[in-house]
């Protein structure tokens, strides 16, 4: 993500309200329960979110799901509303093991080539499709490579969204073997709050999973992002951000 971006980013975090736009999440941190404590690790858990785009994939989500389940993460999964169609037994399996699910537009489509109307039309068919499934219409989003423009981001507040990006990126999109990611999850230093992007269509990420909840230098706990929204805050008027 280029420098410009990275600054919009800050910015925006900075003004709008936590249930608008999330980055990452910071104070005040969810509580955890006495249980989320696992017993491998003398340090306190640190509580961050893990999410996972691009699916539902068949092979690889549901041995996340396993992984997940194991290790007992909540995890946000923001999925494309088309793969949900074709697999509509992983979301539901989401749902019942308690992870929380995004809306990731229907296909993906590039940020740049499709326009607010195009992308916020795919968000409400997402919706549809998810509300089907599941019975009720996600808040969060997350725009495809992060990418918004200000009627993209209009829309969606409108929709009362809450855009959901992330502070922590291991590019396991990019890997060809499983040692980039144990290298990844070695060097990571985990923070309360991070919100932590990787794929549920590529395999890394389920190495990660075991990785990360098997370190024994932290000890993480992930919970859903809605764990980090302000309750009883009120959203800002939109026409504020026009201009962001
Ligand atoms: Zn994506």
């Amino acid at each position: 993500m280029n420098q410009i971006r990275q600054l919009i980013k800050r910015s925006l975090t900075a003004v709008v309200p936590r249930r608008l736009f999330l980055v990452q999440g910071t104070s005040p941190h969810p509580q955890l329960s006495p249980e989320s404590h696992t017993g491998l690790h003398s340090q306190a858990p640190v509580p961050l979110a893990l999410t996972f785009d691009d699916g539902p994939h068949p092979e690889y989500t549901p041995r996340l799901l396993d992984l997940l389940l194991q290790y007992q993460q909540q995890a946000t999964f923001f999925v494309i509303g088309a793969q949900a169609q074709r697999h509509p037994e992983i979301i539901q399996r989401m749902v019942q093991e308690g992870h929380e699910i995004g809306n990731h537009t229907l296909t993906h489509s590039e940020p740049a080539q499709t326009t607010a109307r195009q992308f916020l039309a795919e968000i409400d068919q997402t919706d549809r499709i998810l509300r089907d499934i599941t019975g009720s219409i996600p808040r969060l989003v997350r725009p495809p490579k992060g990418k918004l423009t200000a009627g993209k981001m209009l829309g969606l507040w409108r929709r009362h969204k809450t855009i959901v990006l992330w502070d922590t990126d291991p590019r396991d999109y990019q890997m060809i073997e499983n040692s980039q990611i144990n290298q990844w999850c070695e060097r990571f230093e985990p923070q309360a709050g991070n919100f932590c992007l990787m794929h549920d269509n590529h395999p890394y990420a389920i190495e990660a999973v075991r990785q990360l909840s098997e370190h024994t230098q932290y000890d993480i706990r992930s919970l859903g992002v809605s764990h980090w929204l302000a309750s009883g805050t009120k959203p800002a008027p939109v026409k504020q951000r026009a201009s962001a």
